[in-house]
């Protein structure tokens, strides 16, 4: 008998003990969205490469990636902001410092709809990409020009993507993105040729996230002076070997008053709205410095 009520006791610790474990785990998985802002646009420093993260109202999308060895880090920074799910996620072009951490964010969230324009390659991140979507059953679309997509009240318009073509970084998703009165254009590594076909649309806008990284083959005068930014982010890796930005695109940006920062000195950059007024903080991280390829 003794030895029987032992048993009891003992198993009723067990499940108290189980208990405590999932009431942890529900607790952690139900972290509160990010409050600071009902609109929040993250420039991600993830070395020489491309990721932008879009917050409204609690729900995300998330636009390029870095590169492969920044997927486990983003994955880990994304966790601790509370995000459990990506409306849209966008890779702009398959250059591996956009889509290269990619892999890694499909499988470790839930997605509504992955974006990537209709070009193939035989690079390992492309490839790794195109066999995780049906796996995890998330639905890929190639965007059209003109496309919206809508998170909350916040919307993102694609302006320009590309057909598969010698150089790829024409192929990129250009979105512009709305929060109220506010407006943000976001030119992936877009090129000169790409800012012709864009200078008879409405690109006026407060922000501009500097096409390719800064460099002279983008960011051509005419185009800079339709676009009028108040504020310009390059994205762009510490003492990155191609010499980025270059100093051509800095000086047209100076020239235009408009007020520069980059992930290479300033590390992440957080732009906060109210739909009037923007304000900016930064946060110092883990610049990845490695050597990259196909930038
Ligand atoms: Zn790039």
């Amino acid at each position: 008998m003794k030895r029987i009520l032992y048993w009891i006791v003992f198993l009723l610790f067990l499940s108290f003990l189980l208990y405590q474990t999932l009431d942890t785990k529900e607790y952690q998985s139900k972290k509160k969205p990010i409050e600071d802002a009902p609109f929040q646009i993250y420039f991600i420093d993830v070395g020489q490469g491309d990721c932008i993260l879009i917050q409204s109202h609690g729900e995300y999308s998330l636009v390029d990636s870095g590169n492969y060895l920044d997927g486990e880090k983003l994955v880990s920074y994304f966790q601790a902001l509370g995000i459990e799910k990506f409306q849209h996620v966008i890779g702009t072009h398959v250059h591996e410092d956009h889509i290269g951490g990619m892999n890694r964010i499909l499988k470790s969230f839930e997605i509504g709809t992955y974006y990537m324009p209709n070009t193939s390659t035989e690079y390992s991140s492309y490839l790794s990409i195109m066999d995780t979507l049906p796996k995890r059953n998330i639905s890929y679309v190639v965007p059209k020009i003109g496309d919206i997509f809508y998170l909350n009240d916040t919307t993102l318009e694609v302006l320009s993507i590309g057909e598969e073509q010698e150089n790829m970084n024409n192929t990129s998703i250009v979105l512009k993105v709305r929060y109220q009165d506010t407006t943000y254009l976001l030119m992936a590594d877009a090129e000169k040729e790409v800012e012709l076909e864009l200078l008879n649309k409405d690109i006026q806008s407060d922000v501009l996230k500097v096409g390719h990284h800064g460099s002279n083959y983008a960011s051509s005068a005419q185009f800079l002076q339709k676009v009028k930014p108040k504020y310009a982010i390059i994205s762009v890796g510490l003492e990155n070997e191609y010499g980025l930005p270059k100093k051509g695109t800095l000086d047209k940006l100076e020239y235009l008053n408009t007020e520069i920062h980059r992930t290479d000195i300033e590390g992440t950059i957080i732009l906060s709205s109210n739909g009037k007024n923007i304000s900016i903080r930064t946060e110092k991280t883990d610049t990845n410095r490695e050597e990259k390829k196909n930038y």
